[in-house]
């Protein structure tokens, strides 16, 4: 299969935060890489902006580093990567200062479409947004990109949101959560509303429970003084784990548009029922043979912050009324895996009672990563003669074997950036998302630093505290292994 190349319109996008480490590892190689595949058009602007001065020819040296850093040799060919670096220009602004502005704006044309990428830290965003406007450099077609975090709680998004929304329209406003962006997570989207296999079945009659999983292998070394302050709540269970549970859970669409789209995605969120403590387990991880305990990492010995985190939530619809949805996200744990699996409920009448042991039943599981792709667990007989014994066996899709490696492996930094020149805002987070995730999430964290809770410890390698495992066999159910 081929991908099909759609070549945007001419922009101008000036990336704020462009000699930080994520404009480096993602931004700068993702925008060679459609720069490459003929995406981009020739006369492209990609102006970089930091505090730190210097000339745009050291920019283009500094950004085609990161390339050859980021980018496997054979992906870069020097007339390519010196054709791109071409594109390139550099602006030295102090975003909480008034010099600089007047530069950025003699640089950029005035009938092309602005993009202005803020991938520095959200104290920032403020700053940036006002002056964009003050200096009359935002125009009514611009378009403002935000990473992540978005708010410490619903009060600092409900901050950010206004401070963006006093200069920029909510159609120009793009939040971005990378999750969005993977290849399989909008294929929950297509799984779910271009076949009418699943639709049918998706809902509390058919299936038993959703199991949501983000591993990491990893620790919080080198980012400890980020993350003690953050959490697995924050990191990743308020936005990421929540874009998934919203995209397995919601309504279909009437149209795939991005409002269209956002206004199911809000639905879900709003139907959350409160989760009590006795519902969440929050862990940290102790010393193991190869690293120091989450306390060392994050240089705090009485940190009460959770590299680990598991919860049963139901979400209060008709469509999910009794079946659970069970989420879990932590560090150090036994292996890096993402998936969703749909476990469904066992046939309404078994005519083989003796022939099911051990059986789990039937699931669908849609892995993220690694290796992308869909597996289906079914029962079947197990051949050969000797009367009728079943087996299960997993009809198992790898997007990369059934597609090609060069169609799935896009990074979602490199849709995303595209998706906004296009001005497609389906994959970035709409403002009442936000602020209706902070305020499902603030009162569980209020609830546990209320309490004094200190996390369960977990050891490094393992699938998270025996708490957790507890969590699902209470109502008589069992995680998936994390890895093999
Ligand atoms: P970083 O490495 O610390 O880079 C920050 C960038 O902001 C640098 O280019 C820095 O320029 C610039 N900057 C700082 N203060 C400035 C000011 N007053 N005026 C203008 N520019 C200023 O940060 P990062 O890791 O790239 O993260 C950037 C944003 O992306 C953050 O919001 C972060 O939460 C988010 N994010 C990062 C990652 C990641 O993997 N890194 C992942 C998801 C989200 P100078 O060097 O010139 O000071």
């Amino acid at each position: 299969m081929v991908a099909r190349v759609i070549p945007v319109e001419p922009f101008d996008l000036v990336i704020f935060g462009a000699t930080g480490d994520l404009a480096r590892r993602k931004i700068l190689p993702g925008l060679f890489h459609r720069f490459r595949a003929g995406q981009m058009p020739s006369d492209a602007k990609i102006i970089g902006s930091a505090r730190s001065e210097m000339e745009s020819a050291e920019f283009r040296t500094l950004v085609g580093a990161a390339i050859a850093e980021f980018v496997a040799p054979d992906l870069r060919p020097q007339d390519q990567l010196d054709a791109f670096l071409q594109r390139l220009d550099y602006v030295h602004i102090d975003a909480t200062g008034d010099t600089g502005w007047d530069a950025l704006q003699k640089i950029l044309r005035p009938d092309t479409i602005r993009t202005f990428y803020l991938s520095v830290s959200p104290a920032l965003f403020g700053a940036i947004a006002e002056r964009l406007s003050t200096h009359a450099i935002a125009t009514p077609q611009s378009r403002i990109v935000v990473e992540k975090p978005f708010g410490h709680d619903l009060e600092s998004a409900r901050a950010l949101n206004r401070d963006l929304l006093r200069h920029f329209d909510e159609a120009q406003i793009y939040r971005i959560d990378h999750y969005l962006g993977k290849e399989t997570v909008q294929n929950l989207m297509a799984l779910r509303f271009a076949n009418s296999l699943f639709e049918p079945l998706w809902n509390a009659t058919h299936i038993d429970h959703v199991q949501i999983t983000v591993a990491e292998s990893l620790g919080v070394a080198g980012r400890g003084g980020y993350y003690d302050q953050s959490g697995a709540m924050r990191d990743m269970v308020q936005n990421h784990l929540m874009q998934l549970l919203c995209l397995i859970a919601m309504e279909p669409p009437s149209k795939f548009t991005p409002n269209s789209v956002r206004d199911e995605k809000v639905k879900v969120i709003e139907a959350l029922d409160p989760v009590p403590l006795r519902d969440i387990v929050r862990g940290q991880y102790r010393t193991g043979r190869d690293n120091q305990s989450y306390f060392d990492d994050v240089e705090n010995p009485d940190s009460r912050t959770e590299s680990f985190i598991a919860m049963k939530l139901t979400v209060g619809n008709w469509r999910w009324a009794n079946t659970p949805f069970y989420l879990r996200t932590g560090k150090h744990l036994r292996d890096r895996v993402s998936e969703i699996a749909v476990i469904f409920k066992d046939p309404p009448h078994n005519i083989f009672p003796n022939k099911m042991e051990g059986r789990k039943g039937n699931a669908l599981i849609i892995r993220l990563q690694p290796d992308e792709g869909i597996t289906l667990r079914t029962t079947i007989k197990e051949p050969g003669p000797g009367g009728m014994r079943l087996t299960e066996v997993a009809m198992d899709m790898s997007f990369a074997d059934a597609l090609g490696k060069d169609l799935t492996s896009q990074d979602a930094y490199e849709r995303l950036v595209m998706d906004v020149i296009r001005g497609d805002q389906t994959l970035f987070m709409r403002g009442d998302e936000v602020e209706a995730a902070w305020a499902w999430a603030d009162p569980m964290i209020a609830a546990w630093e209320e309490a004094g809770q200190r996390p369960m410890l977990y050891d490094p390698g393992s699938s998270g505290p025996e708490e957790a495992l507890m969590l699902m066999h209470q109502g008589g159910r069992r995680w998936r292994p994390i890895g093999d």
